[in-house]
């Protein structure tokens, strides 16, 4: 739906190498972490793990009382902050769930937004190839492949079954809802402050593809004020959870701001889940040299395997015949 601009479509992996972590400080001793009885790190004194007074951001230092933590404060600072760190980033880079499956034919959805569409009846979203196969399976009846209820005779009996679904807290329903207002669609005003209060809704409700379009708002700032810092952080929760198109513009970000490594990393995840884009991505931070040969095979066989996962012949005869026409 709502992509980054052209400014975002240049890559820009350079051969810097990523900030030097002071390793020598990062000798937190294992001990500190796990032992049940800790060592205060204010002034050394040994106390029961459980009963003491704990860094209340990181995982890694422990006090005797309060007093003992407030004078360790500032000495704690940088450790702790690297800390916090490193510990969003072991989240951020993990590797993100599965897309849902396609109610009928059980298949992961398509990535790409049009190969599969949302039912406002009872709030599905179908493949394409599902939609394809009932029409040529009965010929094309409006109606719902899931549910089998008629499709809306009018835009404003669709809007209005959606806003029902919406009532009942379906994510789908707000952020196609959403959808209609940023593009002014379906009788719909144009309406981007509307469409971002309802994408943020359907993120909190699940739908990782919102907190993706959300932060494209903020990073185009339609209906809101630019601010990249917010456009990351919704593109870092839709990645998280799923979103191959935020985990693609986080690369080029990263790629943008001199973090090649960075950059890598997501373009890494979103090619493991399929996105061919992030897989041109990977092969030109392997020939850059970023990226190993061996990271480089692991990716084309992930990549290969999701893409696999999503193949289906009825899918295949969708996207032939949706070329063949003039899409709406
Ligand atoms: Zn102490
Ligand atoms: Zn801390
Ligand atoms: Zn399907
Ligand atoms: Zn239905």
């Amino acid at each position: 739906m709502a992509d980054l601009s052209g400014a975002l479509s240049t890559l820009n992996i350079g051969s810097g190498n990523e900030s030097n972590n002071n390793e020598e400080e990062e000798a937190v001793t294992n001990a500190e972490i796990i032992s049940t009885v800790a060592i205060c790190a204010a002034c050394g004194k040994e106390g029961s793990g459980d009963s003491m007074n704990t860094c209340n951001k990181c995982d890694l230092v422990k006090y005797c009382n309060a007093a003992c933590k407030k004078k360790h404060k500032s000495k704690h600072k940088k450790k702790c902050e690297r800390r916090v760190a490193e510990l969003y980033d072991k989240k951020l880079f993990k590797e993100p769930p599965l897309p849902e499956d396609c109610p009928i034919c059980m298949l992961p959805l398509p990535l790409a937004v049009g190969e599969s569409t949302f039912e406002s009846c009872c709030g599905k979203i179908i493949c394409m190839g599902c939609i394809y196969a009932m029409v040529e399976r009965e010929g094309a009846k409006n109606i719902c492949a899931f549910c089998r209820t008629p499709g809306g005779e009018s835009d404003e009996e669709t809007i209005r079954r959606n806003k029902k679904l919406m009532d009942k807290g379906s994510a789908y329903a707000c952020y196609w809802l959403a959808g209609y207002y940023a593009r002014g669609i379906m009788g719909m005003p144009q309406d981007w402050a509307k469409a971002n209060e309802l994408y943020l809704k359907a993120g909190e409700l699940g739908c990782v593809e919102a907190y993706f379009n959300l932060g494209s708002s903020y990073y185009n700032g339609d209906g809101v004020e630019i601010d990249k810092e917010r456009a990351m952080h919704y593109f870092e929760l839709a990645a998280m959870n799923g979103s191959v198109h935020a985990r693609y513009n986080l690369g080029v970000i990263e790629g943008q701001a001199g973090n090649p490594q960075r950059a890598c990393k997501h373009f890494i995840l979103a090619a493991r889940a399929g996105y061919e884009e992030a897989l041109d991505a990977v092969k030109e931070g392997f020939r850059s040299g970023i990226i190993t040969k061996d990271e480089y095979a692991n990716t084309l066989r992930a990549y290969q395997k999701s893409q696999d996962e999503m193949k289906s012949e009825m899918r295949d005869k969708a996207e032939k015949k949706q070329r063949s026409f003039v899409i709406r």
